[in-house]
């Protein structure tokens, strides 16, 4: 892994495959053990869980249903504080334990949006599976269930994460090099 430059900004590395690939099956494993029988609804929060969503999923082994919101917070490496749900949850989730898939939880701004639209649709249960988690960001009091890796407050490239849209294909994850 070499320092890479997206856009106007140089990335340096910072978590490898194999790291992301173990916390993946870590969370997975947890998640196995405690749906054992349920058929929870994964729904992945878009665009930057999809590589997460989709590795996640291969080491579940649950009868379990899938679906996508999609919701943004952020413009260029600062969160704009607000949260806007672009893309519209369609099916009934009342009754249904839900697993809310997400690539990182920073402020916490979007999941307590997630939680008002999917409280409002009676879901029975909602938990909280995020790959990336920064503590010293976080300002809200939901708990997070499941985390792959707790990272300090910087801001990360990568594995479906994005700058300005760029980025998200990058199997690994960079930092921000200044
Ligand atoms: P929150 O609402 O918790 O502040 O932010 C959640 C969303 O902000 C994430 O789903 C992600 O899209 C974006 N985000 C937060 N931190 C980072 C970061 O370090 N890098 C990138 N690329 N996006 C981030």
């Amino acid at each position: 892994m070499d320092i890479i430059t997206v856009k106007d900004k140089s990335f340096k590395p910072y978590i490898s495959e194999e790291d992301l690939q173990a916390s993946v099956r870590k969370v997975a494993s947890k998640i196995n053990n405690d749906y054992k029988d349920g058929t929870p609804i994964f729904l992945g929060i878009l665009n930057g869980s999809f590589m997460f969503f989709g590795d996640l999923l291969k080491s579940i082994d649950l009868e379990c249903t899938v679906s996508f919101i999609k919701l943004a917070s952020y413009e260029g490496t600062n969160s704009t504080g607000e949260v806007n749900e672009l893309i519209g949850l369609k099916e009934n989730i009342e009754g249904k334990d839900i697993i809310l898939v997400e690539d990182i939880v920073d402020t916490g701004n979007t999941l307590v949006k997630l939680h008002e639209i999917l409280s409002k649709k009676k879901a029975r249960s909602i938990k909280i599976a995020t790959l990336l988690y920064k503590p010293e960001a976080y300002k809200k009091h939901h708990p997070i269930d499941y985390v792959g890796m707790e990272i300090p407050n910087d801001f990360v490239l990568g594995y479906g994460l994005d700058y300005d849209g760029l980025g998200r294909n990058l199997s690994s994850i960079y930092v921000l090099n200044d």
